[in-house]
């Protein structure tokens, strides 16, 4: 479900990363945070939404062991609130759902290495104390260990689906939880399945929400969207070190003025997509993987200025999620521009 860029064509290109990434690691002197998502761990039966502990393990001894500058969300947030510069690469951990692996498995490495790390949570699904997944008692004391906790909706909503009284409803409902059982309401925030709309960005506004993250893959600066901010997500899939290597030492492609301006595509499903770029490429080109059609290529793209780029894709989007992703090489360093459409 959760898609990365390459299909089974560009597996030579993948390679070709991996090879090059084991010899030269870039200088950390430039901009950007890789954001990562987990769900479970060790829970083989959900390969979808699970890493295997050794999976796990090989990340943060990679993160320890390279001595990679990991930042907490809430820190990260705040950077961006105050534009910042974010002027040394860094990680950040986040954890969607709090199932029981998390806390039985992963919670136990990141607090006793002080890896800071944040639980998103729909509110809901532990007020039921439904089997599997941590109970508020869990969560209290996992807080108290040093963990950071985000909202995530009461009911797991796709938000940009519903309409505007459910989805104020349902922040509602969340924050009554969060008061009754932790006695505050979590300042960060996570779009359920990460999927947003702009109605739906208004609504966090109103709520004072003042950014919030997706599942779309992609390097965080301070040129980013802040109401939707990239995270890679980790699967048994796309969890080998490899990639997950490729992702701490990517670098932001920064990007303004993005169009179209809304990711709910509800009557479009053959967007003009349209950005300007803001890092200098020193004449390097970009390539743009997507999958209209439901297969993952490269697509055309045409510069209508210098820093300006249009690409007209070949086919329209299937409906649901629809995955836009873009890097290019600079001076031996990836960058890195991902964005997800939900398409009605
Ligand atoms: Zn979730």
């Amino acid at each position: 479900m959760n898609n990365f860029f390459f299909s089974n064509f560009s597996r030579s290109y993948i390679l070709f990363l991996v090879i090059f990434f084991s010899n030269t690691l870039p200088a950390f002197s430039e901009t950007g945070v890789s954001v990562f998502m987990y769900h479970r761990f060790g829970e083989d039966k959900y390969p979808s939404t699970n890493v295997s502990e050794e999976q796990f393990y090989s990340h943060i001894d990679y993160i320890l062991s390279n001595k990679i500058k990991i930042i907490g969300l809430e820190k990260l947030v705040k950077m961006l609130e105050t534009n910042q510069i974010l002027d040394q690469k860094a990680v950040a951990f986040s954890v969607d759902d709090a199932y029981s692996s998390f806390y039985k498995t992963a919670w136990p490495v990141f607090r006793d290495n002080g890896i800071p790390v944040t639980l998103f949570i729909s509110t809901d699904i532990i007020d039921k104390k439904t089997k599997g997944y941590m109970t508020w008692e869990e969560i209290k004391k996992f807080i108290n260990e040093g963990g950071t906790v985000g909202q995530h909706t009461a009911s797991h909503l796709h938000m940009p689906l519903n309409n505007v009284s459910k989805i104020k409803n349902d922040l509602l409902d969340s924050h009554k939880s969060w008061i009754k059982n932790i006695g505050f309401i979590p300042k960060l925030f996570a779009y359920p399945y990460g999927e947003s709309s702009n109605e739906v960005i208004d609504i966090l506004k109103e709520f004072e929400i003042s950014h919030a993250f997706g599942q779309h893959s992609g390097v965080i600066s301070n040129f980013e969207n802040k109401y939707y901010l990239p995270r890679f997500s980790l699967n048994e899939k796309f969890g080998q070190l490899e990639r997950f290597e490729f992702a701490v030492n990517a670098y932001s492609l920064d990007i303004k003025n993005f169009l179209p301006i809304d990711m709910f595509l509800t009557d479009n499903k053959k967007p003009l997509i349209e950005f300007s770029v803001i890092n200098n490429l020193k004449g390097n080109s970009i390539d743009c993987f997507s999958n209209p059609n439901g297969e993952w290529s490269m697509q055309e793209l045409t510069n209508i200025t210098k820093n300006r780029i249009q690409i007209k894709l070949k086919n329209k989007y299937l409906s649901g999620r629809a995955r836009l992703n873009c890097t290019t090489k600079v001076d031996e360093k990836w960058y890195w521009f991902g964005y997800q459409f939900l398409v009605k």
